[in-house]
């Protein structure tokens, strides 16, 4: 066992000894009878958040409103939740009140999913009221209760039902997925960041499968902030996507490519799911590079130059995205390709140049904005030529200029 379980246990076995119950509960619980990695325990117990504070030495306060204490132990951590149900929902988004309940089966019951709606005890019972390990074998999500309800009270759950779908490559059962159509408008609710999140799993699990049912539910509008007019471009993203290696980077570029999406559609976008700026850095960088379309023709200065301007992790992304969409059996051809040219790229930034500014001081170039011009001017002649790039050749090669200037 790992020790992040071994620990969580010890956690469950504390509160067992301080006389609650205590219990795994949800994703880990899923995640086990599937026997896939484990990143986060939960554990849900009778005790209330003042309780487990007083109990373990490390504790913070996570979401106590909702009854959450993180517990720290042996440097992990682990979420702690009283057993509660979610009272009344006012908006579709948040309960307006947590009622803290005294029995597992209610706070069970409160969960989405019956894949998720399972507790283990110490002892190794299952506590599965509503079937979730039978969905498990089936493959099947499935809401706990009546779907359109659960559906009503949170909108979300219906992007975690589809991603879970991805994820797990399970099928939607068939009143869930109906009641999703049906509530699918209920998503304009639902904050752009919780749909941004669960938007980048889906993006990279099987995204083809995450695809297909948000056209077929029709929840994919809240997602892209536009109407879904014809099946086509979708399909092309879906097969696209698919053959993808999973970076989200690229499979946004070929959503976005395979809908035509214009550059403002795709600020617009971006903007709209509120994406981290780096990931928005990325996926705008390789947008920009769509007209030009790698071939096994470029001569090396062409690599060298696209290197240096744009950018290994572009290039790359780019050379992914022809293959992609062009050839995808020659993946590895494009892929032996970009590794041979990283090695041989002799400069990446103005600083790999065997020469700095504070050399050509030296020889008597005068400091100023004439010192950069060398320097990239240099760079142009290291791109063109790597043999240049040796501190003696790049100070000749500036003394040349100069006597010609
Ligand atoms: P993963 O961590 O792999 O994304 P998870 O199921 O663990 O999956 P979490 O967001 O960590 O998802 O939530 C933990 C548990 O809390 C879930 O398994 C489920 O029981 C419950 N849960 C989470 N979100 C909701 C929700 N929107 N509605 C009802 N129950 C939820
Ligand atoms: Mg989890």
């Amino acid at each position: 066992m790992e020790r992040i379980e071994a620990v969580a246990w010890k956690v469950v076995e504390s509160l067992e000894a301080a006389g609650f119950e205590a219990y795994l509960v949800g994703g880990c619980v899923r995640d086990k009878l599937l026997e896939r990695n484990i990143y986060d325990y939960d554990i849900t117990t009778s005790a209330l958040p003042e309780e487990v504070q007083a109990l373990f030495p490390h504790t913070v306060p996570t979401g106590i409103k909702h009854g959450t204490v993180s517990v720290r132990e042996e440097g992990f951590q682990y979420e702690v939740t009283t057993f509660r149900t979610d009272g009344e929902y006012e908006d579709g988004r948040h309960p307006a009140e947590v009622k803290f309940v005294r029995s597992l089966e209610e706070d069970l019951a409160r969960r989405d999913l019956t894949i998720n709606a399972m507790a283990l005890g110490r002892d190794g019972t299952l506590h599965d009221p509503f079937g979730g390990q039978f969905d498990l074998f089936a493959k099947r999500i499935k809401a706990v209760g009546d779907p359109v309800k659960r559906f009503e009270e949170d909108a979300l759950r219906m992007l975690r039902a589809i991603r879970f779908a991805a994820q797990l490559q399970f099928e939607i059962e068939e009143e869930t997925l109906q009641a999703i159509s049906e509530e699918a408008f209920r998503l304009q609710q639902i904050s752009r960041e919780r749909i941004r999140d669960e938007w980048l799993k889906m993006l990279l699990s099987h995204a083809d499968t995450a695809i297909q049912l948000l056209w077929e539910t029709d929840t994919l509008r809240h997602i892209f902030s536009r109407p879904t007019v014809e099946p086509e471009p979708w399909e092309r993203a879906a097969a696209w996507t698919a053959d993808a290696p999973p970076d989200i980077a690229l499979r946004f570029c070929l959503v976005f490519a395979a809908l035509e999406i214009d550059e403002p559609r795709m600020d617009k976008t971006l903007q709209g799911l509120k994406l981290p700026s780096q990931l928005k850095k990325e996926i705008r960088d390789l947008f920009a590079l769509q007209k030009t379309e790698p071939s096994p023709d470029w001569p090396d200065s062409t690599w060298r130059q696209l290197f240096y301007i744009h950018g290994y992790e572009t290039i790359w992304r780019r050379c992914m995205m022809r293959a992609v969409i062009h050839e995808p059996d020659k993946l590895p051809f494009w892929r032996e390709q970009v590794a041979q040219r990283r090695e041989q790229q002799p400069i990446w930034v103005l600083s790999d140049l065997a020469l700095t500014g504070e050399d050509l001081i030296e020889h008597g170039i005068a400091e100023g904005p004439a010192l950069g011009h060398w320097l990239k001017r240099l760079a142009q002649a290291v791109l063109q030529d790597p043999s240049h790039n040796e501190k003696t050749a790049l100070l000749q090669l500036v003394q040349d200029w100069q006597a010609n200037s």
